[in-house]
């Protein structure tokens, strides 16, 4: 028979299994029993819309048996089975292969093991069995077929014979090494102690044949031993189990045995509905971005369950945008089970639940940034760029909703603050909440126009994501106090008189400049803000500057240019070679202009329109 070879990625994936040293290696088995649930899931829910399937609840089971003369460990489900295509497609390669890229790119970055934490799934029994055979018969099918395969190598298919719809696992366990017992996972008491452990809360029963002991008949004192089947988990699942009776480590299972992340999860909500629409739901943060999170690819979504039964694995209507990274489940006896997808989108049931969801979770974020900062920080760092998006979005209309969650660094406290904490230790006098724009906290601490505000003692935050000042600009004011870049033309401070009457005292100059920089920039003038600093950019009107980089990376945008004004510095020593530049020598005087045009350009981050000019000129001053 002709040895097919897995693809690529799944082989890569393989390696990383057989070669595993990862100390969890029993998470095999809470993975070979999840799949052979969700094989009866699928049957299960086929039988509710199909009149052609019966469904009697006693066909459906998951049975493990350890053997110990063969040496194998087989998970047998009655599920809906695999045909031969599904058990080339599924077994063979991996669906999701993006998983795997970011499962190397965080290896390689942190050292964090990942298997185990990750859903490997299937691939996971390579960690403990040399050989791997999988019979399955799909429903409809007479045919069964037997994929078997020795690892990297590949895999064989060939039709074989069996009785019922269903799939069997059969793990032909490694050979014991001087740490590794891998005859462990055919003890009876350690399957047991397993299955508790990861899969108690498998809807299905899963049965195992234990041995018993009872007296012998017609004995007062003699035992024997006898086998008997006997269903090892509770089957209750854990959202119908009382809150006070799960622990954090229970919850955490059922997200490792859901596959909803690789991660731990920052936090989980309990909900237990009653009233108008009864439901319950467990919702959890997870910890670390998906990697998928930011992209077109992602999709949003809660598995969504009728009276036990799971109809959707991703119900987007569930969840709004802002809350986007929430994964969990939810299961409600008020909705129909035949539901469509397009029928969902307008049940009023669904919406009552959509929204509670939305409240739960804001209030769980809520409660975490009072009382766990530093957990709160953990989870704004990954997902505060998808609450920024939702203020933007559907034009603001979250924006009160979302605006207490938001953090931004700020100059005087030097770590992360919310808006309330600002505006509550702003100075009475203060007008505005000033932000600066940059890309790095390090990259703002050293903008000129930060420090005419900063030297006024005043806090001011640093926004650093693209996002950033499209959100400020969608609240425009929080607790009626106005945003206001540090880089906008008036920043509302007390004037000193004397600016104005030296503004027109060089009223020529800067009027002489203007022109020189026609096109380029729509004012000169005398600086308010720099102190140290010869020059900087300004912008007047909606526009900043940083809006119109950001702007303009963007993909089929208009060709959008902030309103630039340029500022001096005038108590700078360059001013003074300016005016004396004005006064006699108009060559230099223009020199010395576009000198300082790119120099302010330099400064913002901005590309120098001509490099070559700006060389030339910056060689005839050194010359
Ligand atoms: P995942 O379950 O995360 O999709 P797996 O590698 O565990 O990844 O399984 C791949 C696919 O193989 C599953 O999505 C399912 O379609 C199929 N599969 C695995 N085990 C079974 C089974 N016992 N019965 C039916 N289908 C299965």
């Amino acid at each position: 028979m002709t040895v097919k070879p897995f693809q690529a990625e799944a082989r890569r994936l393989l390696d990383l299994m057989i070669n595993s040293i990862y100390t969890h290696k029993e998470i095999f088995l809470r993975e070979l029993i999840s799949n052979a649930s969700d094989a009866i899931d699928k049957i299960y829910y086929k039988a509710l819309t199909d009149e052609t399937i019966t469904f009697n609840k006693d066909d459906y089971y998951i049975r493990i048996i350890p053997d110990r003369k063969q040496r194998t460990l087989t998970v047998l489900d009655t599920g809906i089975g695999m045909t031969k295509e599904e058990l080339e497609t599924n077994l063979g390669i991996i669906a999701q292969s993006g998983s795997l890229a970011f499962k190397q790119e965080h290896e390689s970055r942190d050292g964090y093991d990942l298997i185990g934490q990750f859903g490997v799934g299937f691939y996971s029994a390579f960690m403990v069995a040399d050989v791997v055979t999988v019979i399955s018969r799909a429903l409809g099918s007479e045919q069964a077929y037997k994929w078997e395969s020795k690892g990297v190598e590949g895999y064989t298919i060939e039709p074989c014979e069996k009785e019922k719809v269903g799939t069997e696992v059969i793990l032909k366990l490694k050979e014991n090494t001087g740490d590794e017992h891998y005859d462990e996972f055919l003890s009876e008491y350690r399957l047991r102690e397993l299955i508790k452990k990861y899969s108690d809360f498998i809807r299905y029963p899963i049965v195992m044949k234990v041995t018993k002991t009872r007296k012998k008949a017609g004995s007062d004192n003699e035992y024997e031993t006898y086998e008997e089947d006997e269903v090892i988990n509770s089957m209750v699942p854990i959202w119908r189990r009382n809150k006070n009776e799960l622990t954090a480590a229970d919850y955490e299972n059922f997200y490792a045995e859901k596959r909803y992340g690789f991660d731990k999860p920052l936090t989980y909500i309990h909900i237990s509905a009653e009233g108008a629409v009864s439901y319950k739901a467990i919702l959890y943060i997870p910890e670390r971005i998906p990697f998928d999170y930011y992209t077109r690819e992602y999709e949003k979504g809660l598995e969504l369950y009728v009276n036990g039964v799971l109809v959707m694995s991703k119900c987007p209507d569930l969840l709004p945008d802002c809350f986007s990274f929430v994964k969990g489940m939810v299961d409600s006896e008020d909705l129909s089970l035949n539901i469509s997808r397009e029928m969902l989108q307008h049940d009023r049931q669904l919406k009552v639940i959509a929204k509670n969801i939305k409240n739960k979770t804001k209030s769980e974020l809520e409660n975490m940034l009072r009382t766990d900062r530093e957990k709160y920080e953990k989870f704004f760092r990954a997902f505060g760029r998808q609450l920024k998006y939702g203020i933007y979005a559907g034009f603001g209309q979250e924006r009160e909703f979302l605006q207490d969650l938001l953090l931004f660094y700020s100059s005087t406290e030097k770590k992360l603050v919310a808006l309330d904490e600002y505006v509550t230790r702003m100075p009475e006098e203060q007008k505005y909440i000033y932000y600066a724009a940059g890309s790095s906290v390090e990259r703002i601490e050293k903008m000129p126009q930060t420090e005419l505000v900063a030297d006024k003692g005043y806090e001011i935050l640093y926004f650093t994501e693209d996002i950033d000042e499209f959100a400020a600009r969608m609240l425009g004011t929080y607790k009626e106090k106005e945003f206001k870049s540090v880089a906008s033309g008036d920043l509302g401070l007390p004037e000193s008189g004397d600016k104005e009457e030296e503004e027109k005292s060089h009223a020529a100059l800067f009027k002489q400049m203007t022109e020189i920089l026609k096109g380029k920039v729509s004012q000169v003038r005398a600086s308010r803000r720099l102190k140290n600093y010869p020059v900087c950019l300004a912008s007047e009107g909606d526009l900043t500057i940083e809006m119109e980089k950001v702007l303009s990376a963007m993909p089929n945008q208009p060709d959008i240019k902030a309103e630039r004004i340029l500022e001096i510095n005038t108590n700078h020593p360059v001013f003074t070679a300016l005016k004396q530049a004005f006064a006699g020598d108009t060559e230099k005087f223009k020199l010395y202009t576009n000198l300082l045009y790119n120099q302010a350009l330099l400064i913002e981050g901005l590309p120098v329109e001509d490099p070559l000019a700006l060389s030339e000129q910056i060689c005839r001053i050194m010359v």
